[in-house]
């Protein structure tokens, strides 16, 4: 009789209770276990995730490079990124509005933090030219060994175009890259195969350390994201992914499971992107569309972002007192959605473009540090409707190129 093996996202599901056990049992122990979490728990999650950050660009750039050249022509890519960028743009100005309906409904229940003595350092403003400047690579090893997503993406549509517009040249070159994209893939696989046991070194010292915290006063702010969150999903990738993709949105959010779990215990889009992928084609999604829309949108579609921006600014400008206008809300809706394009796929940098937000609408940036001790609890959740967003949009988007081939 032929042995019925569970799949991988029973086990990644396994690995998450398993971290949240074993952080709140490490909590219970008291300074010594979180000591003990921080010390031989979170390295063996930081192997896992250094892993995946590995073999993480061979696939963005095999990919990709690999994606243009099956479709075969350069109108065909252009048709695919407009529809990317519109549904990118749409979907996260709509999560900034929720958030920021939701945090207006719920300012009653926050706690006036005191705001005397915080203090956080931003990073200074960046100007829209010099981030455009940034997206083109002037040499072709550092973005590379960077892992700077916008400058791979550029390289690897190059690559891709050049090997298009070759022609029978650049035959050979095609099959060097579609023979590597498949053994990057092939390490994919490996990698992915530890996950439950990385998911949960991730998860339990994270569990342990911050578990007290909430406590602090910002369960209510927290909550409100989390809403938010939920809302957005049930929402907006729901009705997309049933009206665009004719998909039920159950099945998208069962096959998505594997990848949602990932980005909760990791906090990265970028380190969630090979389940990412795998997600959406299973959904359906071609290996072409998918492999140039997830990893673009790891790097600049971020609709949790977005949401915990929006519910943080009006947070912290109730803790200073201050009432927001509407044309206040509305600059938060146009910054919040550039700022969360700039966000990199990483723990930990939608706090840092929060700065952003804030001054765009003179809210003291010093803020960000009532909020900060629990960045952590905010972005697990962000960076699982980030990558959720970027897997809708490439179901949808390959269903609608499937449509329009079919209609041709
Ligand atoms: N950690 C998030 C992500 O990787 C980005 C953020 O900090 O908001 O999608």
């Amino acid at each position: 009789m032929k042995k019925k093996t569970l799949p991988l996202a029973f086990w990644i599901f396994v690995g998450l209770l398993v971290g949240i056990v074993g952080g709140l049992l490490m909590m219970a122990a008291g300074e010594g276990g979180i000591q003990f979490g921080k010390t031989y728990v979170a390295p063996i999650g930081t192997i896992f995730l250094n892993l995946i950050k590995f073999i993480v660009v061979p696939i963005v750039v095999f990919s990709i490079a690999a994606g243009v050249i099956s479709m075969k022509d350069i109108k065909k890519v252009g048709s695919v990124g407009v529809k990317t960028i519109i549904y990118y743009m749409c979907t996260t100005a709509f999560a900034v509005v929720i958030a920021l309906v939701l945090a207006n409904l719920a300012k009653g229940m926050f706690p006036l933090l005191d705001t005397a003595g915080v203090s956080y350092e931003s990073s200074g403003p960046v100007s829209i030219m010099d981030t455009l400047v940034g997206i083109f690579p002037s040499n072709p090893i550092t973005p590379l060994a960077n892992s700077t997503m916008l400058q791979v993406i550029v390289i690897a549509l190059l690559i891709g175009f050049g090997i298009l517009l070759a022609g029978e040249k650049g035959e050979v070159a095609a099959s060097v890259v579609e023979s590597f994209n498949e053994v990057s893939m092939r390490i994919m696989d490996l990698i992915i195969k530890l996950s439950p046991i990385g998911v949960a070194c991730m998860l339990a010292p994270v569990v342990a350390e911050n578990g007290p915290k909430l406590l602090q006063g910002l369960a209510a702010v927290l909550l409100v994201a989390y809403i938010g969150y939920v809302l957005h999903a049930g929402l907006v990738y729901s009705l997309t992914i049933k009206t665009l993709a004719k998909i039920s949105p159950i099945a998208f959010f069962k096959e998505m499971m594997p990848a949602m779990m990932m980005a909760f215990s990791s906090a990265s889009s970028v380190g969630t992107m090979p389940f990412t992928l795998e997600g959406a084609e299973r959904l359906g999604a071609r290996k072409e569309v998918a492999s140039f829309v997830i990893p673009l949108g790891a790097t600049i579609n971020m609709d949790g972002t977005a949401i915990y921006q929006g519910v943080c600014a009006v947070f912290i400008a109730a803790c200073y007192g201050i009432n927001l206008t509407l044309g206040q809300m509305l600059t938060i809706v146009l910054t919040a959605t550039l700022a969360s394009v700039g966000t990199a796929g990483v723990p930990g940098a939608g706090m840092v473009m929060l700065a952003m937000v804030l001054e765009s609408v003179g809210l003291p940036v010093d803020g960000i540090a009532l909020v900060m001790g629990v960045d952590r609890i905010f972005d697990m959740g962000r960076t699982t409707i980030n990558i959720t967003g970027d897997a809708a949009c490439a179901v949808i988007v390959s269903k609608m190129e499937d449509r329009k081939a079919q209609r041709a």
